[in-house]
């Protein structure tokens, strides 16, 4: 969105509570870089700790850390939005707006050379219980398969927002600031009129000054989990209760199998692969997907403790992990 209105000739600030990062800063170590790329290091989740919830900070969001799965919305999503009254909203009005992020992030169907080992095993183990694995497109160019996406990509192969609609949205004069979180909102009746924000050192951690944005208009998109934090800190749930309610998760739950040999699951492009067993009036039913993960994000998913989590992750070499993803039907 800042590319689009500042190349329309709107004067643009984006705040960003994450840092700036460059391909120099993703290190490859999972201890640094979910600590210091993730909400909560890596360990955001529900009240009772029953689910967690990952996502990232930095310039270029979430999409810094994601698989780069490029999928476009069911017509089930469609029906759904409709019946809350977004009826403009089609599949056929949003073919040329797909048409054109596609083009821009470059996306496009993962190759046969580029499916990865834990991919090839679910793809087997899919056609063995007839249940047609197909394959996924990714915005990503020239992949090496390092297989560390989800610690930011140190090849600069993603087509990530770090990468794409940011630098173009610079170049069209938007000024993005990085670790600056927007915290307050002033409003005069329902008219918000200005944002202030804290920026960090991203050294120490201080605070090192304060922006104070004074705009026409402002467009909050701080992810699904802190908009509504934002808002209902700035009392904004005193003016629409909806505010905070009808979030829904589409859990997944990782599913991880022995092999008799060594898999080198974590080696690859993640994520090649999937099987779709939504029924696509309705999305009820579920998705198979492969997935990539190093020693510490997969200890987070097993459940067990002590000795035992220690004899299971000594045949982590021998792992192939994909996951099921559902619809969530209800809201929180
Ligand atoms: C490991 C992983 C893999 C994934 N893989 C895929 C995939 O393959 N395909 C796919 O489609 N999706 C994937 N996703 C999900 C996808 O990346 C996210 O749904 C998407 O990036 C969300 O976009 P967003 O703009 O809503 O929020 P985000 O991308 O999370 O961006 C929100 C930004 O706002 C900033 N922010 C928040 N509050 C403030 C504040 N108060 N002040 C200033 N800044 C603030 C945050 O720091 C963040 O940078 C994955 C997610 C994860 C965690």
């Amino acid at each position: 969105m800042a590319k689009e209105l500042a190349e329309g000739g709107l004067q643009v600030v984006i705040l960003e509570k994450g840092h700036h990062y460059t391909q120099y800063d993703f290190t490859q170590r999972e201890d640094e870089m979910l600590t210091s790329l993730y909400e909560d290091c890596g360990m955001r989740a529900t009240t009772d700790q029953s689910i967690l919830i990952m996502h990232a900070k930095g310039v270029g969001g979430t999409t810094l850390v994601n698989d780069n799965i490029c999928l476009r919305a069911p017509e089930f999503v469609f029906d759904d939005w409709s019946r809350l009254g977004i009826e403009r909203v089609t599949p056929q009005a949003m073919r040329p707006y797909y048409e054109r992020v596609e083009k821009e992030i470059a996306v496009s169907r993962i190759q046969d050379h580029d499916v990865s080992r834990n991919d090839q095993i679910f793809h087997r183990g899919a056609e063995r219980l007839g249940l047609e694995p197909r394959r996924f497109s990714h915005n990503r160019k020239d992949c090496i398969g390092c297989g560390f996406c989800y610690c930011g990509c140190a090849y600069n192969r993603k087509r990530d927002m770090m990468l794409t609609y940011l630098p173009k949205a610079e170049a069209a004069g938007a000024q993005v600031l990085a670790d600056t979180e927007a915290e307050t909102i002033e409003r005069n009746g329902h008219r918000v009129e200005t944002f202030t924000g804290r920026q960090r050192d991203p050294e120490s951690g201080q605070i090192s000054r304060t922006i104070v944005i004074r705009a026409k208009r402002f467009v909050i998109s701080g992810g699904s989990i802190s908009t509504p934090a934002l808002l209902l800190r700035n009392g904004f749930g005193r003016l629409n209760p909806n505010i905070g309610r009808h979030l829904t998760l589409h859990p997944i739950l990782p599913n991880i199998g022995l092999m008799g040999e060594p898999t080198h699951f974590y080696e690859g492009i993640p994520q090649c692969e999937y099987v779709d067993r939504l029924d696509p009036t309705n999305g009820t039913g579920f998705l198979l997907e492969g997935i990539g993960a190093h020693p510490v994000l997969t200890s987070l998913v097993i459940p067990s403790f002590g000795i035992s989590h220690q004899r299971v992750m000594q045949q982590f070499d021998h792992f192939t992990i994909h996951y099921i993803m559902v619809k969530d039907r209800c809201q929180g």
